[in-house]
């Protein structure tokens, strides 16, 4: 560890923890630290004590679980075992588009009310609140899961991250200049790239000397492709983190073999944060079971391990508008045995969800189909539901499913248009299909957008 870094973590990391957070984070990474390692039934406990917490206050505080929990006629206390929770509702994406002022705790200060919206991937876009304590707890959960990987905080990383948004907040300036000091985090926006940005970015690379590189499951591929095709060596670091979208294993040994280094497979979510990871020895993904409570379920009962079930989470730690049995539209399957690290946090073994092809834009450049539906959602939430498909360049269908604004007014399909000039060029030609429903893939996976004309294929089942 270089001076700067033993400075940073030692020195400026705890001032700047303790300023921001009031303390509270290192409160958080030290619990999660230790808590980790709590045997599973341990764990089990603490997280089912915490949902008991959550459940009894979203029942005194929050009109929309009062009502909901009132019709399906069970009160918090009624809940005794995992198969109680099967009798309490399951909360849609559309609920809390429709219900967000319902969803507010009425004992909540409006002072603490951070708001937010995905546009990660999710092709729907929700807007909720959390607290400045879940803030906090978020950052700390991803740190933890940062540090097995060898990601310490204040060590250099890369990002090969497709959200724009996320790196370009309000306050440019400042930002900047944290980032350059503190976060020291470099980025190559695959919103659209070619393989001129790729051969750039890894010569940029070479220079900085990131730790580690977070990336796009499929801008990662993409970008380990187009350096193996012209045999131009990767830069080496020491992990790489794949994230927002489904790694498969052919891709992992694709991006593994061209870096030289062990790739760490990570599941999150805008609304939750990071929900579970890979740790070094790599044998399922670790939930972060204190802050969320994970519920798979098939046929309204609950997976068995090594059984697909859909994933419902429970927020346990954000009291201003949990989540409770929340449904995030992505399917996994229980792990059958424990990691051999040791840590009690119950694992994953395999995830199904988010599959987006490139499309091809009018230059020949690749535009990441998870960003473009991702900003297109998030700026027009009454299109609910897209699908991009794409099946020669120059042109694309989008295929909507708009619900009861069915067909969508002038100024939203504008919107479309405007976005997907810049994003695809303006030799793009953009047409409409509306539909009832964007159905599933047989194995449950969602595709969001599909290219037969781009150079790789990620859709494919
Ligand atoms: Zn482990």
């Amino acid at each position: 560890m270089s001076l700067y870094e033993t400075f940073l973590q030692n020195i400026l990391f705890p001032m700047d923890a303790y300023r921001s957070g009031r303390g509270k984070l290192f409160k958080y990474l030290k619990e999660f630290e230790k808590s980790q390692f709590l045997s599973r039934e341990e764990i089990q406990e603490l997280s089912w004590r915490r949902l008991k917490t959550i459940l009894q206050h979203a029942y005194d505080n929050i009109p929309y679980y009062r009502k909901s929990f009132d019709a399906a006629g069970i009160a918090p206390a009624d809940i005794l075992s995992e198969n109680d929770l099967l009798r309490l509702p399951i909360l849609e994406k559309r609920q809390v588009q429709d219900h967000l002022d319902e969803l507010v705790a009425t004992n909540w200060s409006k002072d603490d009310l951070i708001l937010d919206q995905t546009g990660g991937s999710t092709g729907t876009p929700v807007k909720y609140y959390y607290s400045s304590d879940r803030l906090i707890s978020r950052k700390a959960a991803t740190y933890r899961h940062n540090r097995w990987v060898g990601w310490d905080i204040c060590s250099k990383s890369a990002a090969i991250w497709g959200a724009s948004r996320d790196f370009h907040p309000p306050i440019k300036f400042l930002n900047k200049l944290r980032n350059f000091f503190f976060d020291r985090q470099i980025m190559l926006n695959t919103s659209t790239f070619n393989e001129t940005d790729v051969l750039e970015f890894n010569e940029t690379l070479k220079k900085y000397r990131p730790k580690s590189i977070l990336g796009y499951a499929n801008a990662l591929t993409v970008f380990a492709q187009v350096l193996k095709e012209r045999n131009i060596p990767a830069y080496n670091p020491y992990s790489i983190v794949s994230s927002a979208e489904m790694l498969t294993s052919e891709n992992r040994e694709l991006i593994e073999n061209v870096f030289g280094c062990p790739v760490f497979n990570r599941y999150g979510s805008r609304e939750t944060s990071v929900i579970a990871s890979e740790c070094d020895h790599r044998e399922g993904l670790h939930v972060m079971a204190e802050g969320l409570y994970l519920e798979l379920v098939i046929d309204g009962r609950h997976a068995q391990a090594g059984e697909m079930g859909e994933i419902l989470v429970t927020d346990l730690l954000n009291f201003p508008t949990p989540f409770i049995r929340y449904r995030i539209g992505d399917m996994a399957v229980w792990s059958k045995k424990p990691c051999s690290c040791g840590r009690g946090l119950p694992t994953l073994e395999t995830l199904t969800g988010r599959v987006t092809d490139f499309l091809i834009t009018d230059d020949g450049s690749l535009c990441s189909g998870a960003s473009l539906t991702a900003l297109v959602v998030a700026k027009r939430p009454e299109l609910k539901q897209i699908q991009i498909y794409q099946e020669r360049q120059g042109e694309v269908l989008y295929r909507i499913a708009s619900g009861k604004n069915h067909p969508l007014a002038d100024n939203d399909l504008n919107f479309i248009r405007e976005k997907s000039a810049l994003y695809l060029g303006k030799g793009t030609k953009i047409a409409f299909e509306f539909v009832d429903e964007i159905p599933k893939t047989a194995s449950g996976k969602s595709l969001f957008s599909i290219s037969n004309a781009a150079p790789y294929k990620f859709t494919k089942e």
